[in-house]
């Protein structure tokens, strides 16, 4: 029965708390106690001020406050308003126009986008596989509909994409499973801030290309949710092109987030964008993700639709958003930047970092030594691995004192 009354548990070990959400509550009550300058709260993945005031963009704002009660108030298609398909497109491609069929259902973030695809892409009992450092949700959502993850190692020995580890799993899981899907969340991956370079790319379409033979497919989701974070926006966009061309058997699939990119967390909207070459694949794909949406939340909020509609449809005010952003992307650059300096100075490893709202500390037991770093007002996530540490919730400052503390007498 374990710690369930009345509910089943149909496998799931469900905690009484969510882990970063509980973090996060001790931190607040600590500062409400001491005050939030001698309190560094960096578990959260939501972008903040200097002060630990949240981000939100002011030219997504303004947009926001002048819509139509019929922007807001009306259904949306359950798969998205043609013009926020069209909008989409545009935020998650940039100027790459893509050489292949698109099939495009809007999500309640990417997080739907994660879900549509575990459901529709696997089979009940299948294993889907990501990186061993990851966002924990992966496995809540795979759990949730009667799934499981399995992780592959994402760095090897040189601090490079373990293309082994990646390999051998791959092989492993098609030789007992029909189709897989495999979560790779770059650029800026979160939690190590690790964006896949164009050989590890290269590498990795290899792969699932000689593993993927005959009567196997291979659904590549591709989770974009910090793309907007990692540096130039065309720059980070360059492995998209390799993924039109890939054969039959092998969908890719972008999971475009509005949370980070337009600071819009609460108001629950993405997308997930199909490749292919075949129409009748993309067909599919909108046709069974809107299936699934209607049987999970149904519409998506059409009032984010409705902004983005509007952003995309205007050049100068699309121009003013990119710029907004682009202020508070680099802000994000230099904390990141301080962490991995400071790191450095204190000799405290880090795993490899590049861009993004997170860095990450290995460290053998990230439970405990979390609990050490509270008693010193340092709220951080532990992880598997290691302790994440959000650069986006906390100061340029206080991203340089962290390594340090976690130093003095933490790391083991
Ligand atoms: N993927 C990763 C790696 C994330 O960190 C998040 C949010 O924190 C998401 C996806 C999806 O977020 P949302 O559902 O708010 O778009």
């Amino acid at each position: 029965m374990g710690n369930y009354l009345f509910a089943e548990p149909n496998g799931r070990i469900i905690p009484l708390e969510d882990k970063t959400f509980g973090i996060n509550r001790l931190a607040k009550e600590l500062e409400a106690k001491i005050g939030k300058k001698d309190v560094i709260n960096a578990t959260l993945g939501t972008l903040a001020d200097d002060d630990g005031k949240l981000v939100v963009l002011s030219s997504v704002v303004e947009v926001l406050k002048n819509l139509a009660p019929a922007d807001y108030a009306d259904y949306a298609p359950i798969g998205g308003t043609p013009e926020f398909k069209k909008a989409m497109v545009s935020a998650a491609f940039g100027k790459y126009a893509p050489g292949c069929f698109t099939g495009v259902v809007a999500t309640p973030g990417g997080t739907g986008a994660i879900r549509n695809t575990v459901s529709n892409y696997t089979k009940y009992g299948d294993k889907i596989l990501t990186s061993d450092w990851h966002w924990l949700p992966y496995g809540t959502i795979a759990r949730e509909i009667g799934r499981d993850l399995t992780t592959f190692e994402l760095f090897d020995e040189d601090r490079k994409f373990n293309i082994t580890s990646f390999s051998k799993k791959v092989e492993e899981l098609l030789a007992s499973q029909g189709s897989l899907v495999i979560i790779l969340n770059t650029p800026a991956h979160n939690p190590t801030g690790y964006s896949l370079t164009a050989g590890d790319w290269d590498k990795v379409i290899e792969c699932v290309k000689s593993a993927c033979g005959s009567g196997k497919k291979v659904t590549l989701l591709v989770d974009a949710a910090y793309i907007d974070f990692a540096g130039d926006s065309e720059e980070c966009r360059q492995f998209l092109p390799k993924l039109e061309k890939l054969p039959e058997n092998i969908l890719p699939i972008i999971a475009f987030s509005l949370s980070k990119t337009f600071t819009l967390y609460g108001m629950r909207s993405g997308a997930m964008i199909c490749m292919t070459q075949n129409k009748d694949i993309a067909d599919e794909f909108v046709r069974v993700c809107e299936y699934s949406s209607r049987g999970s939340w149904s519409n998506c909020p059409r009032a984010a639709m409705a902004v983005l509609s509007k952003i995309y449809e205007d050049k100068d005010l699309l121009h003013k958003v990119d710029e907004e952003r682009r202020e508070y992307r680099n802000m994000l650059l230099r904390r990141g930047k301080a962490f991995e300096e400071a790191a450095k100075e204190a000799k405290l490893e880090i795993v490899p970092f590049d861009s993004g709202f997170f860095a990450s500390v290995p460290c053998v037991n990230p439970d405990e030594v979390g609990k050490e770093l509270q008693k010193d007002g340092i709220f951080l996530l532990p992880l598997a691995k290691g302790l994440r540490v959000s650069v986006a919730a906390i100061s340029e400052e206080k991203c340089r004192k962290i390594p340090a503390k976690i130093k003095a007498g933490y790391t083991g």
